[in-house]
């Protein structure tokens, strides 16, 4: 595996026009990361994953500082799973300016996380279309577990730029909690609670699936989450293809973000 750590060298060791596959991450690698990188290998000539913790998504210092890091683990992991290039970049390396961290998104789009988050997606778009500038994949792989990030992302780069967007299924612990890097914040107790919260909301997606009448419940299951004494910041039922509010039996999809203690997670089903 060759590391770079700056998109210069990068551009000049790596063929862009060949069939290269790119898997963005934060780092704090984890099962969920692995299945994307595992998709991009089976499809791709070359895999390039990145690791960068990036300082515009996130809307609240302390949780940028806090945010689980552990490069040695993660070079050890990718180095196990053959990838052939990753690119840990520096800030500088990313942006030129300040301008060019955050892309500003519709009114329309600001629910869910957009919503709750202030600026996070701006500065999702923002690293995105840098990366995407710089280096230009053919494919880029993306997990369902960040369903709205996916459909910003989706959105934003149609007519823009010709990397096609390969979406990875969500990947889960058998306590059907989703892997996350933040469950490195968790105790044990903790992560069981956090289960609870994704359990119960499958359970209720799956019954709402078969007898559809039972959607008008889904304000009982976050009274009942709460009961659990998590804090749910929002369970919403939206349409999977325009996340819009007007759904059915066949297009509804569960999204809920909450937390446990001062970590946030999200997820959907
Ligand atoms: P992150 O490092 O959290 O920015 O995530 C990097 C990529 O991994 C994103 O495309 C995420 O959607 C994806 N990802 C994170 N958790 C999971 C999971 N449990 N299953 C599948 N993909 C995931």
């Amino acid at each position: 595996m060759i590391i770079f750590k700056s998109i210069n060298k990068l551009n000049k060791k790596v063929n862009f026009k060949a069939n290269i596959g790119f898997v963005p991450t934060m780092g704090s690698l984890h099962n969920g990361h692995i299945s994307l990188i595992k998709s991009c290998k089976l499809k791709c000539k070359k895999t390039l994953v990145s690791i960068f913790v990036n300082p515009s998504q996130f809307n609240k210092t302390n949780d940028f500082k806090k945010y689980p890091r552990d490069l040695k683990r993660d070079v050890a992991i990718l180095k196990k799973l053959n990838v052939d290039y990753l690119l840990v970049p520096k800030i500088n390396d990313i942006y030129n300016n300040k301008k060019s961290m955050k892309i500003n998104i519709n009114k329309k789009d600001k629910i869910l996380c957009a919503k709750y988050r202030p600026g996070h997606f701006e500065g999702v778009l923002g690293v995105i279309n840098q990366f995407l500038t710089k280096i230009k994949p053919k494919y880029m792989f993306l997990g369902e577990k960040d369903y709205q990030q996916i459909y910003l992302i989706r959105k934003f780069i149609m007519n823009k730029f010709n990397t096609k967007i390969v979406s990875c299924k969500t990947i889960r612990l058998k306590s059907s909690l989703a892997y996350s890097s933040r469950n490195a914040l968790l105790s044990k107790k903790e992560i069981f609670k956090a289960s609870l919260a994704s359990k119960m909301t499958n359970n209720f997606y799956k019954l709402a699936k078969k007898n559809f009448v039972k959607i008008k419940k889904i304000n009982e299951l976050k009274r009942k989450i709460e009961f659990q004494k998590i804090k749910v910041e929002y369970l919403e039922l939206r349409n999977k293809k325009n996340l819009s509010t007007k759904v059915n039996k066949s297009n509804f999809k569960i999204f809920l973000s909450f937390y446990i203690n001062k970590v946030r997670l999200i997820d959907n089903f």
